[in-house]
């Protein structure tokens, strides 16, 4: 069955970077003027502020607090380096469990000249080495495949197979996996892949944007659902049919709209969720 447009926005969720230009304070007047729903925090946004207080003020305002973003970039040259890493995730998962997200999202990291098997290995056992207190706090984490442009130097885990081989080995109850299409569009196994992750109950998060021809920057030059050649619509119908309920995070990076009037920005953004998604 194909999905259907999405005529309302209570699964709208919308990562604080998607609008990098925004404070806080600006985002919790506006994100529920919008009518977004759900909101994944990204921990430069926490900068200087009181978590707990933050992560109140979040929920009073109507929102659900979906995820933290974000932990990970476990490999490094040597063990000093993983050590460091290991401590800089408890610390995530600690501001997560302060703020009051469910889930930390994780970029896992590697290493460039370093073999990806290696990186892929480190991976593995970072999460091992967080998974048991990010247990203990309440709080799941997600390996997020990034697209193989980005195997040099952020992440080993590339596809969705690859995701959910390492989560299908880890063998944790709260660690699974975050589909986000910008990564994921061009893998002609994404569908089996999906739903393998659905059967595993593994399936924790769902972000959308699009992929703009030609790409001008490799980070951030992201579209907006309907900008580029992304059939998110399709995407979100194969995660639906694995089970997925949540929220479809907008996660978008990208110069050309964080130089817009945000608030223009933000109604552009709920007008593709709802026609283009
Ligand atoms: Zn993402």
């Amino acid at each position: 069955m194909p999905a259907q447009p999405l005529n309302d926005t209570r699964r709208l969720c919308v990562h604080t970077i998607t609008t990098k230009p925004l404070s806080m304070e600006q985002v919790l007047e506006h994100y529920p003027k919008y009518g977004v729903a759900g909101i994944t925090v990204w921990r430069q946004a926490l900068e200087g502020r009181d978590v707990a207080q933050t992560g109140k003020q979040l929920r009073n305002a109507g929102m659900s607090i979906v995820s933290l973003c974000r932990g990970g970039f476990f490999p490094a040259a040597d063990e000093a380096g993983r050590k460091k890493a290991i401590g800089e995730n408890i610390e995530a998962i600690d501001e997560a469990a302060t703020l009051g997200a469910p889930l930390v999202v994780l970029v896992c990291g590697a290493v460039p000249g370093q073999p990806l098997d290696e990186s892929r290995k480190q991976i593995a056992d970072g999460i091992a080495a967080v998974a048991g207190h990010a247990q203990k706090v309440g709080v799941k984490l997600a390996v997020e495949p990034l697209h193989p442009m980005y195997a040099d130097s952020r992440s080993a885990i590339n596809t969705m197979r690859q995701a959910n081989d390492l989560c299908e080995a880890l063998k944790m109850p709260n660690v699974g996996v975050a589909v986000d299409v910008y990564h994921l569009w061009w893998d002609p196994e994404l569908q089996s892949e999906i739903a393998r992750c659905g059967r595993n109950g593994h399936l924790y998060a769902f972000h959308i944007c699009d992929w703009r021809t030609p790409t001008e920057d490799l980070l951030n030059d992201r579209g907006l659902m309907g900008d580029g050649c992304i059939d998110v619509r399709q995407i979100r119908g194969w995660v639906e049919d694995a089970g997925f309920d949540g929220f479809n995070e907008v996660e978008v990076f990208s110069n050309r709209y964080w130089a817009m009037d945000q608030r223009m920005y933000l109604e552009r953004i709920v007008d593709a969720y709802k026609t283009k998604s």
